[in-house]
């Protein structure tokens, strides 16, 4: 049995802003089933979304500031949680990373450096809780201080870093680094510093014994400059501890059979139920009601990232097509602002829900046909996974995870019964707009669709087989 420390900036269900957050919920419950001594330590925001209460253990003092370690449970798992309560840092409404308007907080780099710095004492036992890290599992910009400062210490634990999107880096100005008061001896081109800045990220890529991220193609793409923001060469000389283990979805959660947030739960063998979902959701977004015309649906955070950008550029033909587009999201207001006129001038094809809304994600990913997610870049993604556990089929571009978990429906992977939704490949409205083609002449041939359809959810996307992968490299460190 390992002793691992889970070092995370967010954990579904205490706090979500995305993807990481479900990683950090689901991964250490499922390490605890494999009957791991699992703890995960996040901030103590004000915004915790805490079940149990939140019992005081200790208190210590790091870089001057008096931090208390509660303790809380992690909600339907047996996963105890520390939270780093300090006030001034964390003590306070709204995101963990930025204001109202999407500016970051100006005392980021100071909140996650003690952050890391409190998560390290925990590590090496010096924080009167009786417990020593065998690993460390460090996630993303915020927790990327750890592996550094843990480089200094002698009987120091080993370490994982895991990158969930390289396009956050927690990169700060040089000056912040002085202001940290963290050791000098990382502070140089192959330390900390990047293009002389600071670069939170660089601590994990630099300094932990291993790295992953989130599926196998994307841990290839970020060693090119497309994807790798000027850190490929690090990535490449760092490749043979480099790997990528595939994201499992929370199956509680995301079951058509239980799911408490569709009217009609259905499985693999009883999909005409799931139209009682799409007229549901017809009807809760005000659109005609209707079973034969194919329903795509998109829920994501509006940025380009996600390819929202071809998405508006296909627009204009896409109303042309018989079919219904639901979208649900937020993020950047030129996005929203367009979408939200394609609303209004198409009010019987198209409706756009802006804002976070768990409930109407699940009727979406229940009641649509198909889902569309033509991202740029995708290090995993989560909702090509939970659409095919629903029987609605993806209509991904290929990268990243998508790349990994969806295969293009093609006559031989139909022949095999390996296919599982529709890929493109090039970045292009073109290129959307002939797959979302495709997928309507396939949604006509009823008998091809139901089979991909029952491919996609018979597929095992339980977080079990990859944390057994994560284990094995515990194992191996
Ligand atoms: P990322 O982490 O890049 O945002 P992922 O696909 O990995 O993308 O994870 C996004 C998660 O957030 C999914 O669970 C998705 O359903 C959810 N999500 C994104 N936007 C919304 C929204 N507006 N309302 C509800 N859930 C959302």
């Amino acid at each position: 049995m390992k002793k691992i420390l889970f070092v995370s900036s967010e954990a579904h269900p205490l706090i979500k802003t995305g993807g990481l957050a479900d990683v950090s919920g689901s991964l250490p419950k499922a390490l605890a089933e494999l009957s791991q001594d699992i703890h995960l330590i996040i901030p103590n925001y004000q915004t915790l979304n805490c079940q149990e209460e939140k019992r005081y253990l200790c208190s210590l003092r790091v870089n001057n500031c008096d931090v208390n370690i509660l303790e809380t449970r992690l909600p339907h798992t047996n996963v105890m949680v520390w939270l780093v309560d300090y006030a001034p840092f964390f003590d306070f409404a709204g995101n963990p990373y930025n204001d109202a308007k999407g500016n970051a907080w100006p005392n980021n780099a100071e909140r996650f450096a003690l952050f890391c710095r409190v998560a390290v004492e925990v590590a090496m036992d010096r924080a009167n809780l009786n417990w020593k890290a065998d690993v460390v599992h460090c996630n993303d910009w915020q927790a990327g201080l750890v592996p550094a400062l843990l480089s200094l210490e002698e009987h120091r634990p080993a370490t994982v870093f895991t990158i969930h999107n390289m396009a956050y880096q927690g990169l700060f100005p040089s000056n912040q680094f002085y202001s940290l008061n963290i050791s000098r001896q990382l502070w140089n081109p192959n330390g900390l510093e990047f293009h002389h800045m600071l670069s939170l990220i660089k601590g994990g890529l630099v300094y932990s014994d291993r790295i992953t991220t989130v599926s196998p193609t994307y841990a290839l793409e970020i060693q090119t400059p497309d994807f790798g923001y000027g850190l490929e060469g690090l990535l490449r000389h760092r490749q043979d501890v480099l790997s990528g283990i595939m994201n499992g979805i929370d199956t509680d959660q995301w079951n058509p059979q239980t799911d408490p947030a569709i009217p009609q739960h259905y499985d693999a063998h009883h999909l005409e139920q799931k139209q009682a979902n799409k007229i549901a959701l017809q009807q809760r977004l005000s659109l005609p009601v209707n079973a034969k015309i194919p329903v795509f649906g998109l829920i994501s955070r509006l940025v380009e990232q996600k390819g929202i950008d071809l998405i508006l550029d296909c627009l204009p033909d896409m109303m042309g097509i018989p079919l219904q587009f639901v979208l649900l999201g937020s993020g950047n207001p030129s996005f929203e602002h367009r979408l939200q006129n394609f609303a209004h001038l198409y009010p019987d094809k198209m409706s756009v829900t802006l804002g976070y809304n768990e409930d109407l994600a699940h009727l979406i990913e229940a009641g649509s046909d198909i889902f569309l997610m033509p991202s740029r870049f995708e290090p995993c993604g989560l909702n090509q996974l939970y659409s095919q556990r629903y029987g609605t089929i993806p209509l991904v571009r290929q990268t990243g995870g998508l790349a990994d978990s969806v295969e293009d429906a093609l006559p031989e992977s139909i022949a095999k019964g390996t296919a599982t939704g529709i890929s493109f490949h090039q970045a292009s409205a073109g290129a959307l707009l002939e797959a979302i083609k495709r997928a309507i002449v396939l949604f006509d041939h009823k008998d091809t669709w139901r089979y991909i359809q029952q491919n996609g959810m018979n597929k095992d996307f339980t977080w079990h087989n990859s944390a057994q992968q994560y284990l094995q490299l515990y194992n191996e460190i």
